[in-house]
C-alpha cells in the first residue's frame, strides 16, 4: 500500500501544528506517548476512525482507545463516571493507565467496535498532551503497528511497519515506558484488570482496595469464551521467528539453547547473560531491571527479525510489578508456549 509520502514531523511546535491539523482535517497521524506510539485519528469522527484500521489492517472487533489531554473531557465521552475511576484518575492521570467506562452516544460505533462501553486513557508524554490540546479534539490511537507486529517505541518503529500507509510520524524519541497503558474495567462490581501495564497491579489495589485480574491476563483464553476486551485473543506482538518462553537460571538456559541443533535458533535474554551462549541472541534488559525490560522488549523482538532468527528462546521476566506487562506480552508473542527447567 503506497497510499502516502509519510513524513516524518519533529516533535516541536511546527510539527505540532502540522499533526493537530492532519487529524482535525480527517487524517491519520501516529504520535509518541509514554506507552508506546500510537496512531491517531479523530476519535469523533467515523471515517477518520476507519482509516486506522485500514492502515494497521487491525480486526474491526478490536476497540480503541480514547486519548484526552483534560478531564472536562471526560464526560462527553462516557455515561457515568464511577468514584473508583475519580480516585485511579487522581492518582495516575496523566500516565500509562486506561479506564474502560460506559460509553456516551457520541462514541462511533467503530471506536468501541459495537460495545457498550468505551476505553479513555489521558497521556502524559508532553508532544501527545500538545498534540490534542491543539487539535481540540479527543484522539482514537491504538499503537502505531501493523497488526499483529510488536508496538513501536521509536518513529522508525513506526515508519519500518507504516510507510506509505499513514500521511505524518511526529518523532518524540524512544517511549520511556515502553509497554502499552494497563488497561482496567470500571463498569462492573470490582475494578478487573484487563491488560497489564505501567501501573502495577499493586499501584491499582494501594488505592481501590481489590482488583480482580483477568484470567487472559496469564493464560490462553478458550477459543469458544467471548472477550470481554476483544484485543485479549489475537496473537500479538510477534516476530516473524516462533519464539518460546523459557523459566530457568541464566547458566541451565545458555546450556539448554546451546543444545538446540536446528538452524535459525537464536536466544533473547537479559543484560550480561549473553557470554556462554553459541548462538545469535538479543538482549533486553538487566535481570533485575523490570522497566529496561519493559522499554526494551518490543524492539528485541523487532531486532530477532533483522537477525533473521526462526526459532528464539526467550529468557522468562519476572512477572512482579511492571514485569507482568512483559510477561504477558511475551506469552502472546509465543502463543503461550512456556517451558519450565529446574
Ligand atoms: P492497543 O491500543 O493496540 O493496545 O489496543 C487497545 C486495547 O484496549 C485492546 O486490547 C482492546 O481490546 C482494549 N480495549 C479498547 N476498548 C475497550 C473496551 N471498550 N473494552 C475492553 N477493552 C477495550
Ligand atoms: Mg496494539
Amino acid at each position: 500500500m503506497n497510499l502516502y509520502e509519510t513524513c516524518l514531523l519533529k516533535g516541536n511546535e511546527k510539527g505540532i501544528k502540522k499533526a493537530a491539523e492532519l487529524l482535525r482535517s480527517g487524517e491519520t497521524v501516529a504520535i509518541p506517548t509514554e506507552t508506546v506510539y500510537g496512531l491517531a485519528a479523530n476519535a469523533l469522527d467515523d471515517k477518520a476512525v476507519r482509516r486506522i484500521f485500514e492502515a494497521k489492517g487491525r480486526p474491526r472487533d478490536n476497540p480503541l482507545i480514547v486519548h484526552i489531554s483534560d478531564i472536562n473531557r471526560l464526560d462527553e465521552l462516557v455515561a457515568d463516571i464511577p468514584k473508583s475511576a475519580m480516585i485511579l484518575a487522581d492518582k495516575y492521570w496523566p500516565g500509562p493507565l486506561t479506564m474502560i467506562f460506559n460509553r456516551s452516544l457520541i462514541i462511533p460505533d467503530s471506536v468501541s467496535a459495537g460495545l457498550s462501553t468505551v476505553a479513555v486513557r489521558m497521556p502524559s508524554h508532553p508532544v501527545a498532551r500538545a498534540i490534542i490540546k491543539e487539535a481540540d479534539i479527543p484522539l482514537a490511537a491504538p499503537s502505531a503497528n501493523r497488526s499483529g507486529s510488536p508496538s513501536p517505541t521509536t518513529a522508525a518503529h513506526v515508519l519500518h511497519d507504516m510507510r506509505g500507509r499513514i500521511p505524518a510520524v511526529v518523532d518524540g524519541g524512544e517511549c520511556i515506558v515502553g509497554v502499552e497503558s494497563t488497561v482496567v474495567d470500571l463498569t462492573g462490581n470490582q475494578p478487573k484488570l484487563l491488560r497489564p501495564g505501567g501501573i502495577t497491579p499493586e499501584m491499582l489495589i494501594s488505592v481501590l482496595g481489590g482488583l480482580q485480574i483477568h484470567p487472559a491476563v496469564k493464560s490462553r483464553l478458550p477459543d469458544d469464551e467471548p472477550a470481554v476486551s476483544p484485543g485479549l485473543k489475537y496473537k500479538h506482538y510477534s516476530p516473524k521467528a516462533d519464539v518460546v518462553l523459557v523459566k530457568a537460571a541464566p547458566d541451565r538456559f545458555a546450556d539448554f539453547v546451546n543444545s538446540q541443533k536446528r538452524e535459525g535458533t537464536a536466544a533473547m535474554c537479559f543484560d550480561g547473560e549473553e557470554g556462554t551462549l553459541q548462538v545469535p541472541f538479543v538482549t533486553y534488559g538487566s535481570r533485575h531491571d523490570l522497566n529496561a525490560q519493559a522499554r526494551r522488549v518490543f524492539d528485541a523482538l523487532r531486532r530477532l527479525d533483522d537477525i533473521g532468527a526462526a526459532t528464539v528462546y526467550c529468557s522468562c521476566p519476572d512477572e512482579k510489578g511492571i514485569g507482568l506487562a512483559v510477561y504477558n506480552r511475551l506469552l502472546r508473542a509465543t502463543g503461550y508456549e512456556v517451558i519450565e527447567l529446574d
